[in-house]
């Protein structure tokens, strides 16, 4: 690897490939000045921005595909998860193009219009995201070799976006897992509520899917992780702290959304309440969207189904 480089929060990796370019995972944040910063870096570990011939996003949020039109522009390929290709050319006109969608589920979840409005007045994010039309998926499976004689392989690891991906760097000692923001040293990441931008307002389970990618990684052989935020985790025991405590948070909380449900159908929002009752309105976005996710869980080990509620809402029945 040639370094880490580290963008108000993001920490993007630069290696060497096999035909003398470099590859970064993550593109970066579009934020004042963080383009030249991430030039002066890569200056200071001997690389052009020029030199840059590959970019593999992880996944389409801002914070990591923020700069994926800047470095097409420059002349790299750009590529990311097939399922999140037309978050990455819309960039943050995607997020506007499905809000009435995501709001409509809110609602439907139980969601009061005033805590919806909440939601919505949170600070706006202080990200710049472009679109790209040059940005292109990249299969499962697919590897680039790189100059040490090791290798990137791309892992679909879908869950905390639809197309997310992670990113092994092979060697003889087992995996480097540059994991995006799919296992983190200092946080759990979070399922998100996801409109594909081609779904027409139909949304895509998260949480199942995040779950499935989490223990498939800590299946293999991953002996250290280069997350998207945060230090790097050195060792096998490390990554499987990671892998345990996002599992067993998430057994936790299905537990207490199971108890929320005993005493009869509820719909999200209630259950939120019950799990988080001291929560500020605008800040019950993340827990709402935990309980859906949960939701997303029971529906699909059939522990649970959705019914008709009052006012035109959804509530959760067990079975
Ligand atoms: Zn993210």
């Amino acid at each position: 690897m040639i370094g880490v480089i580290r963008l108000e929060g993001n920490a993007l990796y630069a290696f060497r490939l096999a035909d003398g370019g470099v590859a970064l995972v993550d593109a970066g944040p579009d934020l004042e000045g963080t383009w030249h910063d991430l030039a002066a870096q890569l200056r200071g570990h001997g690389v052009r921005t020029s030199d840059v011939r590959l970019v593999i996003a992880t996944h389409a949020h801002a914070d990591h595909a923020g700069l994926a039109a800047h470095w097409a522009a420059e002349g790299a390929r750009v590529v990311c998860g097939a399922a999140d290709l037309l978050a990455l050319r819309a960039g943050v006109d995607g997020y506007a193009a499905t809000r009435s969608a995501r709001e409509d589920d809110l609602r439907r979840h139980g969601c009061p219009p005033a805590v919806i409005e909440a939601i919505a007045r949170r600070p706006r994010t202080p990200y710049r995201w472009d679109g790209s039309p040059d940005v292109e998926a990249v299969p499962a499976g697919t590897r680039f070799e790189l100059a040490s004689g090791r290798a990137l392989r791309v892992i679909e690891a879908p869950g905390h976006t639809p197309g997310n991906l992670v990113v092994a760097l092979e060697g003889p000692q087992g995996l480097g897992l540059c994991s995006g923001d799919t296992l983190l040293p200092d946080t759990v990441p979070t399922p998100g509520l996801h409109f594909p931008v081609d779904a027409e307002g139909v949304r895509w389970p998260s949480l199942p899917s995040f779950l499935r990618s989490v223990r498939a990684l800590g299946a293999l052989d991953v002996t250290s992780a280069l997350p998207g935020h945060g230090d790097l985790v050195e060792g096998a025991d490390g990554v499987q702290r990671l892998v345990r405590r996002f599992v067993g948070h998430h057994e936790r909380r299905a537990s207490r959304v199971r108890s929320a449900l005993e005493g009869g159908p509820a719909n999200a929002f209630e259950v939120a309440r019950t799990l988080f009752p001291r929560l500020p309105a605008e800040r019950l976005g993340q827990a709402l969207t935990e309980v859906i996710g949960h939701f997303d869980l029971l529906l699909e080990r059939g522990d649970a189904s959705l019914e008709d509620g009052p006012a035109r809402t959804l509530v959760m029945r067990l079975r």
